[in-house]
C-alpha cells in the first residue's frame, strides 16, 4: 500500500569537493545476490541523476556514491556496516557514508527502482546543500518525495482519510522522526509532500535551496525557512491542514468507495452474462430426454444483481 513509502538514516554530511565542469557525480551500483544482474541497468539510469536533484536541493559536490541494491531487506543484512530499516521501506540513505540501500522487493511488491533511487539520491544531495547541518525530518523526506515525483494522487487518499480520521499530523511534531507503523508513517509522507509541493507552488522551486542554504550558514531552520518563503514552521502547517478541506476529503473518500462499488458490479454483471450464456448453450446441446435443471442455474444468474442494486 506504502508504494511510496521510505525510510533514510541521515547523519551529518562531511563536506565534499565541488564538482568541476561537467563532472557527473560517479554512482555505482553493487547488486547483492539475485539482484546482481539488474545492478548494471539501475547504474546506467543513475547517471547525472544526482546532478538532477541537486538543482533542487543547490548541492554542488560530486564524491563518489555508492548503491547497494538487493532483493528484500532480509538481504540487506549481508550488506556490511548491515542496514537495519523498517519492514515497508524500499530504501535508505547514510549521508555521511554517501550510501544507499535499495531493495528489488518490498513487502512481496516489486517497485520503481530509479523513482527509488531518485528519492535517497535526494536525501544526500540535501545532507551536501545543508553543509551537514540536520534539517526537520518533514522537510527531508518532503523534498525528497516530491523530487522523486512520489507525492501524487495515492497521498491526496491519505490526506483525505487522515483528514476525516482526526490524523493529520502537525510538521512540528514531524522533526526529528516519524512514526514507525504502515499506516501512520504513509501519513508522515503524505503530511510532508504537501508541504513542500506547497512552498514550491508559492515561492517556486528555487525556495528549497535558499532554505538548505540558509541552514549551511549556520541559521536556525525556521529562520532558513522563514528568510527564504515568509512562513515559518507552523505557517506552513496551517497552509498544509488548509489545504486539505473537510468536503473534498469526504468526496475523495467517497469517490473510492462508489468507483469500488462500480467496478464490483461491472465484474458482476460480466459474470452473470457469461454464466448465463454458458448455460443456455448447455441446455441448448442436450439431447430432448434429458430435464433441465432450471432452479439453481436461475440462482448464480440473480445473485451478482444484488451487488449491482447496492451501488
Ligand atoms: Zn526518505
Amino acid at each position: 500500500m506504502l508504494l511510496g513509502a521510505l525510510l533514510s538514516l541521515l547523519l551529518s554530511a562531511a563536506p565534499a569537493p565541488a564538482c568541476d565542469g561537467a563532472q557527473l557525480t560517479p554512482v555505482h551500483v553493487v547488486g547483492v545476490g539475485d539482484a546482481a544482474p539488474l545492478a548494471a541497468d539501475l547504474e546506467v539510469a543513475a547517471q547525472g541523476l544526482y546532478e538532477e536533484v541537486s538543482t533542487v536541493t543547490g548541492a554542488d559536490d560530486c564524491a563518489p556514491i555508492r548503491v547497494d541494491l538487493t532483493t528484500d531487506l532480509k538481504l540487506a543484512r549481508r550488506v556490511l556496516p548491515a542496514w537495519h530499516v523498517p519492514p515497508w521501506a524500499a530504501g535508505a540513505a547514510q549521508a555521511d557514508r554517501r550510501s544507499i540501500l535499495l531493495t528489488v522487493h518490498t513487502d512481496g511488491h516489486r517497485h520503481d527502482r530509479v523513482q527509488v533511487l531518485t528519492h535517497e539520491l535526494a536525501h544526500l544531495s540535501i545532507a551536501q546543500a545543508a553543509g551537514g547541518h540536520p534539517v526537520p525530518r518533514w522537510f527531508n523526506e518532503g523534498v525528497a518525495r516530491t523530487i522523486a515525483g512520489e507525492h501524487s494522487v495515492e497521498d491526496a487518499e491519505v490526506l483525505a482519510r487522515a483528514k476525516i480520521a482526526s490524523r493529520l499530523f502537525p510538521l512540528e511534531g514531524l522533526e526529528s522522526s516519524f512514526p514507525a507503523g504502515d499506516g501512520d508513517a504513509a501519513i508522515a509522507y503524505a503530511v510532508s509532500g504537501r508541504a513542500i509541493s506547497l512552498l514550491m507552488q508559492e515561492h517556486g522551486r528555487g525556495a528549497i535551496a535558499d532554505v538548505l542554504a540558509g541552514v549551511r550558514d549556520g541559521v536556525p531552520f525556521d529562520q532558513a525557512l522563514h528568510a527564504a518563503t515568509s512562513w515559518r514552521t507552523f505557517q506552513l502547517d496551517a497552509q498544509v491542514k488548509r489545504s486539505v478541506g473537510t468536503a473534498a476529503a469526504w468526496m475523495t473518500v467517497f469517490a473510492q468507495a462508489d468507483l469500488g462499488m462500480l467496478l464490483a458490479g461491472v465484474l458482476s454483471a460480466i459474470a452473470a452474462v457469461l454464466v448465463f450464456r454458458r448455460r443456455r448453450r448447455e441446455l441448448s446441446d442436450m439431447p430432448d430426454d434429458v430435464a433441465p435443471r432450471p432452479a439453481f442455474d436461475v440462482r448464480i444468474v440473480r445473485l451478482p444483481s444484488v451487488g449491482l442494486s447496492r451501488g
